[in-house]
This record gives structure tokens, sequence and C-alpha cells, in this order.
């Protein structure tokens, strides 16, 4: 299927895209990298009567690191970050999580301020930004403003992004440099969307004991969530594999995922806990290297 026919905007700054949106308001979408929206329209699920097309904005495609954050510009392809020495120095959960993002078609157009502003349920970008605790940067013509993760994903492909409002950046934590981390998740089919998908970054004492841990998981609700109560449980925790399965047990018990054509209930309540599990145990290990280092 083809589109509605819609009216094409290039704008070549910032503050013409933001002058932009002001005008056309909710009949305006931002085009970026074009491997969400695009496909929607195709299918007529969406259709803008303008299209803002933002990828001439060079000054929204950058990392750097700043004030103790990995900063990523909204414009940064998934590939970019992917291959980002930076990245994976500062935050190198986020480094891990974007290779399963798609294939490597998807990663050359993709940006992270489209993975963020879609917000799928099942998206690694939008986990590792509720996982480490991030900020987004919005601006509108006339303010700008930061939004914490939490309140930025409001509920599946639901942002508090208003139809006026631009994402300019994402910050991420810097994470602490012996802090372990892994991600892991499960699809059908490469390349597929994640059934469920979690992250995890733990920080070990000497003595090989759990002293903090960051845990979050996608695709068993509306949005990604972090799970606070069983970070409270693994700080200070023995690094068992009786201690990580029965905490993996505990997150499978309490969430409550929903069953639709890909997968049950049921079926991601299992894969939550097996990943969980995993993830604690490839976190734990990273650890320890990281501390040897
Ligand atoms: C075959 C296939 C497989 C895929 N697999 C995965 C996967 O495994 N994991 C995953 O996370 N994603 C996957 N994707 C989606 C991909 O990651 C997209 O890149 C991402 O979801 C959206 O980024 P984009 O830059 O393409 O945004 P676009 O498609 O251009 O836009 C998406 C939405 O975000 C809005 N938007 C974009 N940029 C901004 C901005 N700066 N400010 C405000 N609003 C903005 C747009 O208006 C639109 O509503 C896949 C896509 C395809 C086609």
């Amino acid at each position: 299927m083809k589109p509605r026919p819609f009216h094409y905007l290039e704008p070549a700054s910032s503050d013409e895209a933001l002058a932009l949106l002001a005008d056309h308001g909710p009949a305006a979408r931002i085009l970026a990298g074009g491997q969400s929206l695009v496909p929607l329209m195709n299918m007529r699920l969406v259709h803008p009567q303008v299209l803002i097309d933002v990828n001439r904005l060079a000054a929204l495609e950058f990392i750097r690191q700043e004030d103790g954050a990995l900063v990523v510009g909204a414009l940064t392809r998934h590939y970019q970050l992917e291959s980002s020495q930076l990245a994976r120095s500062v935050c190198p959960l986020v480094s891990e999580a974007v290779r399963w993002v798609g294939y490597p078609a998807i990663r050359m157009r993709g940006t992270f301020g489209g993975s963020l502003a879609h917000a799928d349920p099942t998206a690694e970008l939008p986990l590792v930004f509720v996982c480490l605790g991030g900020t987004a940067t919005l601006a509108a013509h006339d303010r700008t403003r930061t939004v914490a993760a939490a309140d930025l994903l409001r509920g599946p492909f639901t942002t508090a992004i208003a139809p006026a409002e631009l994402l300019i950046d994402v910050r991420l934590p810097a994470m602490p440099a012996t802090a372990g981390y892994a991600f892991q998740e499960y699809s059908r089919r490469y390349g597929g969307a994640a059934l469920v998908a979690v992250a995890a970054v733990m920080e070990v004492e000497a003595s090989g004991k759990v002293a903090s841990a960051r845990l979050g998981i996608g695709g068993v609700g509306p949005t990604p969530i972090r799970l606070p109560e069983e970070e409270a449980l693994l700080a200070g925790a023995e690094p068992t594999e009786e201690a990580f399965h029965d905490l993996a047990q505990r997150v499978a018990s309490r969430i409550d995922p929903g069953s639709d054509v890909h997968a049950s209930a049921a079926f991601r309540r299992q894969l939550a806990r097996a990943l969980v599990a995993r993830v604690l145990t490839d976190s734990h290990a990273s650890a320890l290297a990281r501390r040897a280092q």
C-alpha cells in the first residue's frame, strides 16, 4: 500500500523545524529514520497531513560526554551508537543493547530519538533509557524542557512529547567504570521485535557479593519498567545461581504480561524468568571482569 497524500517539508535548522511544528500542530509528524513511521503511513495506520523531515539537522546528530552523562543527539543513527567508542566507554549497556535493534539496514537509518518517540514497549533503547534513569530534552519554538524516563514513556506508542515539540537529545547517566552489564532478549526471528527484553547493571563488592543493581524489563507491560523492589533485594545478595533464579522467579510472578498473536502471557512470563536469571548471571560475571581490569 501507499500513504495518503501529504505535504513534505525539509527544514534546514532546528529553529525552522520548531516554527513549522508550531504552525502545523497535530497535523504534522517528524520524519527521522522513517523505519517505523513510513511503514505505518504505507499501511495507512498513520496519516499526517504534513511531514517535517529533520534529516538535514546535523546539529541533532552527535554523541558526547557532558556533566557525568552520555548525551546522544536525537538524530544519531543506531549504527553510530553501536560503533561509538565513547558510548562504549561511558555507557556500555547502550552499546550492548543497540546491537539487538533489527538488523544492519534498520540500524543504518533508525535514530535514537525516533525509537524513543515511537515508544514501542518491546524496543531496546527505551528499555535502556528507563533502566539507567535517563532524561530527554524536548524543545518547542518558545520553550525547552527536560523530561525523566518514567515521565516520557506513557504507554504503548504514547509519549509526553507534545505535537509542537521536537526531541533534541537523550542523556544517559555515565555507568561506574567497574559496573557490569548485560542485555538479553528473545524474538521469534532474526531482527524481529523482542517478545521480552531484559537489561541489568550490577556493581560487586571485593568479595563478589552484589553491591547494587539496576534491572529493567520490556515487553511485559505498556512501557518498559524498572524493578526497584528486586534491585533492593539484590543489594548485598550472595551471587549464587539459586539467588538469581529466585529473583527471576519473583519477577515472573509480579509482572502482568499480555497475550497476543505473537505469544501467550504464560510464555512471556517464562521468558522473563529465563532472561532475568541470565542477565543477572551475565552482569555479575561482567562486573567481576571489569573490576579485575
Ligand atoms: C524490519 C524492521 C525491524 C525493526 N526492528 C526493531 C527492533 O528490533 N527494535 C527496535 O527498537 N526497533 C526496530 N525497528 C524500528 C527502528 O528501530 C526505528 O528506527 C525506530 O523505531 C524509529 O526510529 P526512526 O528514526 O526510524 O523514526 P521514524 O520512523 O522516522 O519516526 C518514528 C516516530 O517518532 C517520531 N519522531 C522521530 N524523531 C523525532 C524527534 N526527534 N522528535 C519528536 N518525534 C520524533 C516520528 O514523528 C514518528 O512518530 C524495526 C524497523 C523495521 C522496519
